[in-house]
């Protein structure tokens, strides 16, 4: 075989872990919710309800739970709740609300701005946000003629595929206090950073000080759907109204909830992410060997991010590789997802080896 052509049969690719299928558990829950007979519409049923409790006790506490079909609603619609349209939401330059969500934030709160806050140096180069950007940003301008400053949002695992440990949570979390900010977490990639971590998730989300959650399910291995979790049930009144204005409020919720009690059950989100980190890290150490690229940010999630040349691009193409060049300006990004497989990852290595030369 050519290493430069795509390896049809093994139909994997690394342009997303959205580009993976649904997981076993999922998949069973998911025909369980549909052999039940007929259920109760719009999250008034039995698998709504026991997989809000699950999460409650995942988390440890008593949150408030919704489901969304994608990412970019949990964030649009989670941000709206903590703004109003005079507000602003400091976010990092590569935020996926920023770059990546057509305006939905800023659609949907009708009107308040994301302020970007660069962290400048290492920090922002691995995509993070640092307490320093966040006081810069917010104590920039205090008069009434500036957005006003209501929430920070950070990416957990980033775009950029790095961790924000525990401290780094708090810290920002003890500074967007002082300033009387909300925090948000964009958790597309949550699962990714807490089987890196190793820690509860409730210490890398509430008892951190994270007021609102938007926990991911595609990436990890659902078919559809997004949790937004509200640490501070303050913070979710009239929520259930938003979603049903935003088209978000699907009428057979179960088949949106459901699929997550496969994922809850013996921590599959957590082998799950395990596994696409694993694959990561597989693949990072194999191009370590290359000579002609240089690696980007460190590997901490399930990314790689890879500098190469245009030629070596432009032939991995043609092969039949898919992978983005524009997310976070960061080259070309491989993610591997919960079903990436060795053979998949060598094929890739060796693709890539070729199109160097
Ligand atoms: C994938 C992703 C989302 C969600 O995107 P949708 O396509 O709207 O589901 C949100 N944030 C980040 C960081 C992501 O990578």
């Amino acid at each position: 075989m050519n290493a430069l052509t795509y390896p049809s049969h093994l139909k994997q690719h690394f342009a997303s872990d959205n580009y993976a299928g649904m997981c076993g558990p999922a998949a069973h829950w998911f025909l369980e919710a549909n052999n039940s007979g007929h259920a109760p519409a719009y999250g008034d049923d039995e698998w709504t309800h026991k997989v809000s409790e699950s999460l409650r006790n995942l988390f440890q506490t008593d949150c408030d739970i919704y489901f969304v079909f994608n990412g970019t609603a949990a964030n649009s619609l989670a941000l709206a709740s903590l703004c109003q349209s005079y507000h602003s939401v400091v976010c990092s330059p590569v935020a996926h609300i920023e770059t990546d969500e057509c305006g939905g934030p800023e659609f949907f709160s009708n009107g308040s701005k994301l302020l970007v806050a660069d962290a400048g140096g290492e920090a922002g180069q691995h995509g993070k946000l640092t307490p320093d950007a966040i006081e810069a940003i917010v104590t920039k301008r205090t008069d009434l003629h500036y957005p006003k400053p209501k929430v920070v949002s950070i990416t957990q695992a980033t775009e950029l595929g790095t961790i924000y440990s525990v401290e780094e949570v708090r810290a920002i979390a003890a500074i967007a206090k002082r300033r009387h900010l909300k925090l948000h977490m964009d958790g597309a990639r949550f699962a990714n950073a807490v089987a890196t971590l190793g820690c509860h998730p409730s210490e890398i989300t509430w008892r951190a000080g994270v007021d609102v959650l938007c926990f991911g399910g595609t990436k990890n291995g659902l078919p559809v759907g997004e949790a937004v979790v509200f640490f501070d049930k303050h913070l979710s009144e009239d929520f259930a109204y938003r979603v049903k204005q935003a088209g978000q409020l699907a009428s057979k919720m179960r088949f949106i909830s459901a699929p997550w009690l496969g994922m809850l059950q013996d921590d599959v989100w957590l082998s799950n992410a395990r596994h696409a980190n694993t694959m990561a890290q597989r693949l990072r150490s194999k191009l370590e060997t290359l000579e002609g690229l240089s690696l980007l940010a460190p590997t901490q999630a399930n990314g790689v991010f890879v500098n190469l040349p245009q030629t070596a691009i432009d032939k991995l193409q043609t092969g039949g590789w898919r992978f983005y060049e524009f997310i976070a300006g960061g080259g070309c990004r491989f993610m591997c997802s919960w079903d990436t497989t060795d053979e998949a990852v060598d094929a890739l290595v060796s693709a890539i080896e070729a199109s160097l030369n």
